[in-house]
């Protein structure tokens, strides 16, 4: 890590990780599996009161898993959220199944439950839903379950960002069929690299573990009925991930600080809106955004380049899925109607949310370990910006 810069999220080690990894290494646990592998499995799943949980190599290896448990293959059709990282919808891709994107809403940033109606009705139901929690806010996942319940068709909840964050009184992750988590080196803990496949159904979780180390059967040799996948995570990265647990809460507390503060400084700027918490809620804050409201002169990036002159981090928000050169000729769903490769020749304009959000959106640097002269510096160059 650069000295002086100021980051937007990086890691946040406390010591006790190094108790975890130091037990392996003595007890010569450092080949895949061992007790830091089960026990980090057990600790998370118990924090976030799920059946159980397979500890993985990543956030995008559980989510290709979780495809493959429910059964999604050549062909089949995967509702996704469009405003989202790439790695929520890069694995439909890996199992020869197709994405159509679904907008989001202005409450949360998350997919609007009605363009996911929407979507259902136009194309029927399809073979599984993935809705992403952005930057640790909660979408509505009650009715988005409800309407995937309606049409019996399977949820996978991308929690990669929001671990932590409560949906009236109940942990994201817990409300899909299958719930997914990363500990990639940005995220609120880490273990440098690594994700969580869990669920209340615990042969999914099994199956996770028998696919995601080779799937070879219980038998003297080594015997495969099926394909299977190096993705398990290792006993020393799960001993980072033991050490990070213990500290969550922590880690929210303070991200929550630094989004308070953003949005106190920010109250008498007109143009600035922050990103959207609603009220039923808890989020765990990984990352604090902000808005310009479309009538300022400001743009998005006039805040970024301003801030990288002081070697400040901050990003554009993600940028949508049906915006992305790859997914140029995938399906689009809004509210208020549906958009594919044919209406973007004809010149249609793009209305959507999602869009609108990337257009004058930006994520702050939302470091736990930057100091109040640090958030002093980052709130005064942008104050500047709009005078
Ligand atoms: C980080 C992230 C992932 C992927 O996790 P990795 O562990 O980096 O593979 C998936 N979805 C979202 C929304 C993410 O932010």
């Amino acid at each position: 890590m650069s000295e002086n810069r100021i980051y937007m999220a990086s890691p946040t080690m406390h010591g006790d990780e190094q108790r975890f990894v130091k037990e392996a290494f003595e007890t010569n646990w450092i080949a895949p599996l061992g007790p830091n592998v089960n026990g980090f499995e057990k600790e998370l799943a118990e924090y976030i009161k799920t059946g159980s949980a397979a500890a993985l190599s990543s956030g995008t290896a559980a989510i290709h898993l979780a495809l493959i448990l429910l059964g999604v293959g050549e062909g089949d059709i995967v509702f996704c959220s469009d405003l989202t990282f790439s790695a929520t919808v890069n694995p439909v891709t890996y199992v020869g199944a197709k994405q159509i994107f679904i907008d989001s809403e202005r409450d949360s940033f998350n997919m609007s439950p009605k363009a996911l109606k929407k979507a259902f009705e136009v194309y029927g139901a399809p073979k599984a839903v993935i809705v992403a929690n952005l930057y640790g806010t909660p979408a509505k996942l009650d009715v988005i379950r409800n309407i995937c319940d309606e049409y019996h068709t399977p949820l996978i909840e991308d929690a990669a960002e929001s671990l932590g964050a409560v949906y009236e009184g109940r942990q994201t992750g817990t409300f899909g069929d299958i719930g997914v988590f990363s500990f990639n080196g940005n995220k609120i803990i880490t273990t440098s690299g690594g994700g969580m496949l869990v669920s209340d159904n615990e042969e999914y979780v099994n199956r996770a573990r028998f696919l995601s180390t080779q799937a070879r059967e219980n038998e003297r040799f080594y015997q495969h009925k099926e394909i299977g996948y190096n993705y398990r995570m290792s006993n020393i990265l799960a001993g980072v991930g033991r050490g990070q647990l213990l500290y969550l809460d922590e880690h929210i507390v303070l991200k929550k600080k630094i989004y308070d503060r953003y949005q106190e400084a920010f109250a008498d700027i007109e143009a600035i809106e922050m990103n959207p918490v609603p009220a039923n809620c808890k989020a765990n804050y990984w990352l604090s955004c902000m808005t310009i409201k479309k009538d300022s002169n400001v743009t998005p990036l006039d805040i970024i380049l301003e801030l990288e002159k002081h070697n400040i981090e901050s990003r554009h928000i993600w940028k949508p899925m049906h915006m992305q050169p790859v997914f140029a000729d995938f399906p689009f769903v809004m509210e208020d109607g549906v958009m594919n490769r044919a209406n973007v020749a004809d010149n249609v304009i793009d209305m959507s949310v999602s869009r609108d959000v990337f257009s004058r959106g930006l994520c702050l640097p939302s470091d736990i370990k930057n100091t109040d002269e640090d958030m002093e510096k980052i709130i005064g160059i942008i104050r500047k910006c709009f005078r």
